[in-house]
Order: structure tokens, then sequence, then C-alpha cells
């Protein structure tokens, strides 16, 4: 049985895209033209063209304009390098995407440094990263995945001030910029990771769970506290015969476990995942806006 109230994370993703449509429209008939989105995918990994693809239709039905960079797997650092300048110069582009990860002859951090501190939709600028741990500055970007986990539960009417919230995971595009959010929003914050010891008794006192770990199933009944509220990041391919592909997508709650324990859960797919794209969208529309009242 399920005590838990499911977050559904598509409907609440089409309510946003819903409002950005409407802004997108308004900004049309304000200024003549319309937010720019430069999506960069380098090389053919199958995950990334899925999430680009995605990233571009869901633009499309927003009536962003996406422009499509499609680089190949070979491409020099320089070359890339000067794309992304490119980018930064173009009036019509309003944010820049790169899609992660680089190929490995690559540097990420030299790519992500380049791009330009105003079109930083994915927020992964250092500076903007910056920002987002300091009291009193705003990044021009927040990243889009700890955003949309922020904007679930606050659309959900869940409190975060005055809770106990625990993260599960400190990468740089996940982990660490939840917990950094969850404290700006008053939350009192624990970040668990792959060196914490007895994970599970930490999480357990949590009243809000972000996990984040990329660990299929990782949290089970027994780590969380009755009540709490559960988003689960995690995006794993565990192997299943009977699915047409062969494997199916789980996340990093045992969903079928927690839902009886817990007071609310995003489940996989379907939880954060539309929420990472919608973010992006808002992130682009903020942008343009931005750069409108500048006058470019
Ligand atoms: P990373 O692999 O970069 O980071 C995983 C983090 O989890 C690390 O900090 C690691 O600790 C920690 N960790 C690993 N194993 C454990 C463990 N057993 N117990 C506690 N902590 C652990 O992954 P990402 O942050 O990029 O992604 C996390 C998950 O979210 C993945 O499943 C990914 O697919 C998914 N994801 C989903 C998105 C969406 O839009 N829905 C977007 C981005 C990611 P340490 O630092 O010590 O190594």
């Amino acid at each position: 049985a399920s005590v838990a109230q499911i977050i559904d994370g598509k409907a609440i993703a089409k309510a946003i895209h819903q409002e950005i449509a409407e802004e997108v429209a308004q900004l049309k008939e304000q200024h003549g033209k319309v937010p720019g989105l430069a999506v960069v995918i380098v090389g053919e990994r199958k995950d990334s063209q899925t999430y680009v693809r995605m990233k571009r239709k869901a633009c499309a039905e927003v009536g962003i304009n996406s422009i499509n960079v499609d680089l190949p797997e070979n491409i020099s650092q320089e070359e890339l390098l000067d794309q992304v300048l490119e980018l930064n110069e173009n009036p019509d582009v309003h944010g820049i995407l790169v899609q992660l990860p680089l190929p490995k002859h690559i540097n990420e951090e030299a790519i992500l440094n380049a791009v330009g501190l105003d079109k930083d939709v994915d927020g992964f600028h250092p500076l903007n990263i910056g920002k987002l741990c300091m009291k009193g500055r705003e990044p021009s970007s927040i990243p889009c995945t700890p955003k949309g986990c922020i904007e679930l539960l606050k659309r959900s009417k869940i409190p975060i001030e005055k809770k106990k919230a625990v993260v599960v995971g400190r990468s740089n595009i996940v982990g660490m910029p939840a917990a950094l959010l969850l404290m700006k929003n008053d939350a009192t914050v624990t970040v668990v990771h792959s060196r914490t010891p007895e994970p599970q008794d930490i999480v357990k006192e949590a009243d809000i769970v972000i996990a984040a770990a990329g660990q299929p199933q990782m949290i089970k009944r027994d780590w969380i506290k009755p009540g709490a509220a559960v988003i689960d990041v995690g995006t794993n391919a565990v192997s299943d015969p009977s699915k047409k592909l062969g494997y199916r997508i789980v996340g990093d709650v045992d969903f079928e476990e927690v839902k009886t324990v817990a007071g609310w859960i995003s489940p996989v797919p379907g939880g954060v995942g539309p929420m990472t794209i919608a973010m992006l969208l808002r992130n682009t529309v903020d942008c343009a806006k931005a750069a409108f009242a500048s006058g470019a």
C-alpha cells in the first residue's frame, strides 16, 4: 500500500511549459524576437543524443528558437572553443548549452569556462557556482536539475524552511548545488557521499531527501523517516529482458518500498527528469529577458 503522495513531475513540468510558452509569445509581441538556445553536442553518444533531442523538441514546443550545433567526435579543443566564443557573440543566442560529457581529449573545464556568464543556462560556469555559494549574490542561472528538485518541492507545497534535508551525492552538477539551494531555502542540510559511513542513519533523520548517487534503488524503506519527502534524481539503466531495449530506468530510491513510508515521493521516470528540461527553458527565457532589457 502507498501512503506517499506521488509527485507528478511530468504534470508539473507541463504546467511550467505552458507558463513559458505564454511568456515567449509575450516577448515576441513586445520585442519582435524570441529567446534562442544553442544546444551543442559533440560526438554520437546515444544517451547524449537522446537528451539533446528532448531539449530541442521542448524548445520548439514553447516557441524558443533552438540553434542546433552538431559537432564531430574528433573536433579539436580549439575548434570547439571557437564555436562557443562565436555563440557568445551571436545576438540571436541567449543561452548556450554544451551537452556533457565531452570526449576525453577535450578539457571540459576550459569549455565551460568559455561560456558567457549571461548565456550560461546550465549554471555550470564556476563564477555562477561561486555566486550560488555566497550570501547576497545572484548567479545568472542555477543548474537545472537541482533547481527542478526545489521547484518540485515548492509546487507540491512541501515546506523547506526549518526542515532537515539530506542530499545523497555531491557532484558538481546535482548533489552539491542541490545542497546549496536547500540551504538558501533555509533548510538545515547534510550531504552524504560514497565515503560516508552508515549513510542510512543520516538519511533517516531527514524531512527532505534528495537522492543523486547514481546507485540503482539504493535507498530502502528503513532509510526513510515516516512522512519524509523523497526526491529521486537517479536515472540508472538496469537490465530487463522483458523490455524491448533490454533495460529499464530506475531511480536511486526503491520506489515500491519507500512509497509505503514516505509522505511524498517523486517517481523515475516522470519525476525530476521532465523538470530538468522545464528549468532549462526557464533559464533560457530569463537570460533572454535580461538581454532584451539591456537593449540587446
Ligand atoms: P556522479 O556519479 O557525478 O555523482 C554521484 C555522487 O553520488 C558522488 O558524489 C558520489 O560520491 C555519490 N555516491 C556514489 N555512490 C554512493 C553511495 N553508495 N552512497 C552515497 N553516495 C554515493 O553522478 P551525478 O551527480 O551526475 O548524477 C547522479 C544521478 O542522477 C545519476 O543516476 C544520473 O544519471 C542522475 N541524473 C539525472 C538527471 C535528470 O535530469 N533526471 C540529471 C543529472 C543526473 P563521491 O563524491 O564520494 O564519489
